[in-house]
């Protein structure tokens, strides 16, 4: 389609969706009635801007507020047949809630993205992404779309995944740009060579900014001689929203189902091609949970520019950092400041802490430096047990901790600096 075409369409089907959630859904009644905006006042996609963001906060509180799935919800509890399950790195978890048309829509186009990488019907495709819970897990239902024979995975023991790779020969398969490249090298020291001994020919990644990094990407490709392709999805709007195609020259947004605004940092407004801002994105189809300028955080690029493959949609270039201080372990989002209550409220601590990330064998840890008080006489191990779990139920990651005596971490005088990211290399 055209772009002008295509943005006709956005248009059209924005004006729907905005009624719906004017209509149906408390939260955005209330959101545009404040901002004085009703949908009538939308009538081009540039009129967007005279609508409220939402963040992940406000998804979180309004799921807090009325559980299980908030006031944003536009659609009775009975017509919701899915809903994806965020780790909770930030928080409560939340739901991001699918009718069914909203989960057939989802695998229609996971299954172009698939079919744009180069799925065909006679390609073996090995699932290795979290099936629990998160929203990258159902993606594989787009493979099975194409007709390519499915394994569904799922986030295995590397031997076990190793094995099946072996014995089913799929040829393509889906994980973290980080586990890909320690999948690779685990395999070499078992005396594998994935180059050979596997079919694997394409890769695709994401979860992680890596798939975009020329020299991690290069790597993952020598070691599998295969073709890397990124993604990039949401917990809280797709498993993917955008996936590279053969040309590999961006990633291509599903145009038809969301609108992607990308705004300065500073000013809000919109930055033009090939400028860095953050990623604002509108979900134009999805009925259930209408996701209405939702601030994703991610500082990207982006081109409009018809792609060589003849596809017209919009390209992410790449994802350049983060307006916040999220950090991204393993695929999983963790915000530090959710393991400040953990630290703050275990009376055994002194309350100072400080967070260690490393990559060790191409894969992130996450260890937390805490401190017990001068009081406390009990076992250490103990102590660093508990609050590893503590710390787990929040982070949906398990961390390493470390437990130093009363004083030992540097204290700040002004704003502490409690992160020490060692990684090279995390953002483009
Ligand atoms: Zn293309």
């Amino acid at each position: 389609m055209k772009r002008d075409e295509l943005e006709k369409f956005q248009l059209k089907h924005l004006k729907q969706m905005l009624n719906h959630a004017y209509k149906n859904s408390e939260y955005y009644r209330n959101s545009f009635r404040e901002a004085g905006v009703a949908p009538d006042d939308i009538n081009n996609l540039s009129d967007l801007s005279l609508l409220p963001t939402i963040q992940k906060d406000n998804i979180r509180k309004d799921q807090e507020m009325k559980p299980p799935l908030g006031k944003m919800t536009a659609v009775p509890e009975d017509e919701v047949v899915y809903i994806s399950v965020s780790s909770g790195s930030t928080g409560m978890p939340t739901a991001s809630p699918f009718t069914s048309q909203d989960f057939e829509d989802f695998m229609d186009f996971e299954a172009r993205l698939f079919y744009s990488s180069g799925m065909r019907k006679n390609d073996r495709y090995c699932h290795a992404l979290n099936m629990s819970l998160f929203v990258g897990g159902p993606c594989v239902l787009g493979a099975q779309k194409i007709g390519a024979l499915c394994i569904h995975a799922g986030t295995i023991p590397s031997e076990r995944l190793l094995r099946i790779m072996m014995q089913f020969q799929p040829t393509i398969t889906w994980t973290t740009p980080s586990y890909a490249w320690y999948l690779g090298e685990t395999a070499e020291k078992q005396g594998i060579d994935v180059a050979h001994d596997t079919a694997i020919n394409k890769i695709f990644v994401a979860g992680e900014p890596g798939g975009s990094i020329d020299a991690t990407k290069r790597r993952i490709e020598q070691l599998w001689d295969a073709d890397v392709y990124d993604y990039y999805g949401l917990s809280d709007i797709f498993g993917a929203c955008a996936g590279e195609c053969e040309e590999k020259s961006g990633l291509h947004f599903a145009e038809d189902h969301m609108i992607v605004e990308v705004l300065d940092l500073k000013t809000g407004e919109p930055v033009g091609e090939n400028e860095e801002g953050e990623m604002v994105l509108t979900t134009i189809k999805k009925m259930a949970r209408p996701m209405i300028r939702f601030r994703t955080g991610d500082i990207v690029s982006y081109e409009n520019e018809k792609c060589a493959c003849g596809r017209t949609h919009k390209r992410l270039m790449g994802i350049c950092g983060r307006t916040d201080d999220m950090l991204i372990i393993k695929g999983v989002n963790v915000l530090p400041s959710s393991v400040e209550p953990v630290v703050r409220n275990n009376k055994k601590l002194s309350g100072e802490y400080r967070l260690v990330v490393d990559r060790v064998n191409h894969l992130d840890v996450l260890t937390i430096e805490i401190e017990s008080t001068s009081d406390y006489k009990g076992d250490l191990k103990l102590l660093q047990s508990e609050v590893q779990r503590d710390l787990r139920a929040v982070l949906g990651i398990t961390p390493k901790v470390i437990v130093y005596e009363d004083g030992t971490l540097p204290r700040e005088t002004h704003k502490a600096k409690r992160i020490k990211d060692n990684r090279k290399n995390v953002w483009k």
